[in-house]
């Protein structure tokens, strides 16, 4: 198929095609060029069958789904973004399996931050009755929680105030707080080469900011989420507060650049935290750097902020000297945790 008949094609499939199409609106941090061909899908089927168009016309494509943990490069994408706005959900009758032992990722990396001490940690509400929650992958965090709260839904609390979808917090394992989002699947309908799979949560091996999405790079379609009918009054207090404390993170931004140290690499280093934030700001003394339009956020040394005229390669200028610094001063590689989209060998 040639370039004008995949356009055709999609533009049949999905009627607000846009050919070299900007992407940095589409990411929170606000970088990137354009991608030869933009799309956005706001049902599942539609998903699937961009996916299909591409697949058989060997072009290479790639989901988006809230653009927070991605820097694009200048370049943008040479292929075809899919946005992902498919963001229907249902409440199933059937009873969710028990919840995963806890904690299903024991490297949790999780440094409490100083909330007020009036402020109590909330536990799980294990007495509430448990209630499986359908979800397509490109509902919005915040929003799906806030609806779910009507239907006397909870569960979704540590993950407010991040800008996720559904299908990015799987591919990621997303972590609010001391939470997995991962420990919150039941199965979920993935899709990649003309096959659907329907998989339990065992099967995405979640792991510290890791799934075996990583590697298989399927797509998520749906997610059953095991949730409780818990007290939303409560629940409601809390993302309050949390979401209070998410919002003073720089918002334009890709959230965490790098991972947080290991417990193994905190005890080397003989630091108070695994927060990689602490060490970029008190070992590295970079905080506030700034190369470009990017800086190293002030108000958290662990994110990387635009300014307002920020270019994917100021960003990853930044990325490199904070990781060089590692190198040098304590001998240590700092893993990414955002993923580099269209940088040559990266
Ligand atoms: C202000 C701010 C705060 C943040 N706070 C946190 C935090 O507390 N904890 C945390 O873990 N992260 C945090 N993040 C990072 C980010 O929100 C998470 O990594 C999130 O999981 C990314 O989801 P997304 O939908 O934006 O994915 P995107 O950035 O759009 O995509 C990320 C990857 O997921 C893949 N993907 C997206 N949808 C699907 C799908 N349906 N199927 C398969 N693959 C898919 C994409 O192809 C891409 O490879 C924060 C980011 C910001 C900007």
């Amino acid at each position: 198929m040639h370039r004008n008949e995949i356009v055709k094609e999609l533009a049949r499939l999905m009627p607000h095609l846009r050919t070299n199409e900007p992407l940095a609106p589409y990411t929170t941090i606000g970088v990137g060029g354009p991608a030869d061909v933009f799309v956005e899908a706001t049902m599942v089927e539609q998903i699937r069958q961009a996916v299909d168009v591409c697949e058989a016309a060997g072009v290479p494509h790639f989901l988006l789904g809230g653009g927070s943990n991605l820097i694009f490069a200048d370049a943008g994408f040479r292929g075809v973004v899919i946005r992902n706005l498919a963001d229907a959900f249902e409440i199933l009758a059937e009873t969710p399996d028990a919840p995963p032992p806890t904690p299903a990722v024991p490297d949790a990396r999780f440094s409490p931050p100083p909330l007020d001490d009036a402020v109590q940690w909330p536990e799980e509400d294990t007495d509430a009755p448990a209630v499986l929650v359908r979800v397509a992958a490109g509902a919005r965090l915040m929003p799906l929680m806030k609806q779910l709260f009507q239907h006397g839904i909870t569960g979704l609390e540590w993950f407010a105030g991040i800008p996720a979808t559904v299908g990015g917090a799987v591919f990621m394992n997303l972590h609010g707080g001391p939470r997995f989002f991962g420990d919150l699947v039941q199965r979920a309908l993935l899709y990649r080469r003309g096959r659907f799979k329907t998989v339990d949560r065992e099967y995405f091996r979640f792991g510290y900011d890791w799934s075996v999405l990583h590697d298989t790079r399927e797509i998520v379609l749906q997610v059953d989420l095991r949730l409780r009918r818990g007290d939303v009054t409560r629940a409601r207090q809390f993302v309050k507060v949390w979401a209070a404390y998410k919002a003073n993170q720089p918002q334009r931004s890709a959230g965490c650049i790098f991972q947080n140290l290991s417990p193994e690499q905190q005890r080397r280093l003989d630091l108070p935290t695994t927060s990689v934030g602490y060490v970029i700001d008190r070992v590295l003394g970079l905080k506030g750097r700034q190369i470009g339009g990017a800086r190293i956020a002030p108000a958290h040394a662990a994110f990387i902020e635009n300014l307002g005229n920020a270019t994917a390669a100021d960003v990853l200028a930044l990325i490199e000297t904070v990781q060089q610094a590692a190198r040098d001063r304590l001998g240590m590689e700092l893993p990414l945790e955002v993923e580099l989209v269209g940088f040559d060998g990266k």
